[in-house]
């Protein structure tokens, strides 16, 4: 980093710059790719900087973390070699027996890891229905409750947490609150501001945004022993990122701004459009007006919603099934916030005793042609026979 202004600089702006990256070395703008395992000591045994071993971390992580922190203000950022990696860090450095409050709809394989942290007697897990601050109140005073886990906008139906309002609830009960706003990533709703002790974002997702990635991040306002327990976690489970996924990473950050703000643009087409379609029983998008959560959407995200949205198709299960069978510009993939659209039939891919429901569709909207979307989306549902009742 170099040469930075003494003035506050806008999010599309530090992200294009990647931190206004400058090799002290070299000159270099675009940072090296540091693949040492291990670091030769000096002539006094001393270390020559802070690196020692590669699975404590590497100049390229770092520059990948610094951009990360300084997008959502936090003190610091640590990025693990994938979303749950950094899910399972958390979760691993709270104490034995440890209560924690979570959604009892959210991303499976997170509430998968709490489930079988719980049928081990490793936590206790209390549930509430996402965004139902009322329940997630009364979950933390059944016990003495460590930390409360929040993920807002909510997979797989996009239900959105009021953060300032959970914050409050989880300090009030003492504990940390932990979200997962992996579906607007930080230049659009920055949770540490918000109140949230720890920011989550599977990097795997906008961040990088070109699906050849997988990352977590964990981003804190402050750091303490806990922090220093996460950081013990990651380097003896070996779950750093490496440095050429790091220095994939911060490439995909460069165009993070621009590559959101299609998305979100081109999701609001996809939702309008569809609402009201006679082979569409609901559309589900914060963006929407009439989306119960809009207004604390648009508070949390200044508009940009993001490309995330679900809709549940008229028929059987089966014809939602055959409606992402028959796309024909959207993929029939997993995962999310990738530069192609997706569509996945989530109850598939969730697996059976995840409750989800059996047409429900989600979607992640590239940064395609919005006309070429809708147009695919329209003959697939017209193949499926959606509409004909
Ligand atoms: C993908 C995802 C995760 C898990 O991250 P990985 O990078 O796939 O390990 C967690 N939460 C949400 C909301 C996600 O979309």
């Amino acid at each position: 980093m170099a040469h930075r202004p003494n003035r506050p600089l806008s999010p599309a702006t530090k992200l294009a710059q990647a931190l206004r990256y400058l090799d002290p070395a070299t000159g270099a703008i675009v940072p090296q790719i540091q693949t040492a395992a291990t670091y030769a000591r000096d002539e006094n045994y001393a270390l020559r900087q802070s690196y020692m071993y590669r699975r404590d971390s590497n100049v390229t992580t770092e520059q990948a973390e610094a951009i990360i922190a300084d997008l959502e203000g936090a003190t610091e950022s640590l990025l693990f070699s994938s979303g749950m990696g950094a899910a399972t860090a958390v979760i691993e450095h709270l104490p034995a027996d440890a209560h924690v409050v979570v959604p009892e709809v959210m991303y499976h394989g997170v509430l998968a890891q709490f489930k079988t942290y719980a049928a081990k007697n490793r936590l206790r897990v209390s549930t509430y229905p996402a965004g139902d601050l009322d329940a997630m109140k009364a979950a933390t005073v059944e016990s003495d409750t460590a930390l409360v886990w929040v993920e807002t906008p909510n997979n797989p139906n996009w239900d959105t947490t009021d953060i300032a309002a959970a914050a409050e609830i989880a300090h009030a009960a003492g504990a940390k609150l932990v979200t997962d706003c992996t579906g607007t990533p930080p230049c659009a709703t920055r949770a540490l501001e918000l109140g949230a002790d720890i920011s989550f974002h599977s990097a795997t997702k906008y961040l990088n945004g070109h699906s050849d990635v997988t990352a977590g991040v964990l981003s804190v306002r402050e750091t303490g022993p806990y922090w220093d327990e996460i950081f013990h976690v990651r380097m003896i489970q070996g779950t750093v990122l490496h440095s050429f996924d790091a220095f994939l990473l911060i490439r995909g950050m460069r165009t993070l701004m621009l590559r959101y703000e299609r998305a979100t643009e081109n999701a609001l087409a996809v939702a309008q459009h569809f609402e009201g379609h006679p082979g569409i029983e609901k559309v589900m998008y914060p963006g929407l007006p009439s989306h119960p959560d809009h207004e604390i959407a648009k508070r949390q995200t200044g508009g940009l919603y993001g490309g995330m949205l679900s809709i549940l198709v008229k028929g059987t299960e089966q014809t939602a099934i055959d409606v992402s069978r028959y796309c024909e510009v959207f993929y029939p993939a997993t995962s999310l916030g990738g530069v192609e659209s997706l569509i996945e039939h989530r109850k598939t891919v969730s697996g059976e005793g995840f409750p989800v429901h059996p047409r429900l569709l989600r979607l992640s909207i590239g940064i395609e042609d919005a006309g070429d979307l809708i147009a695919d989306l329209e003959q697939a549902l017209d193949r499926a026979g959606a509409a004909t009742p």
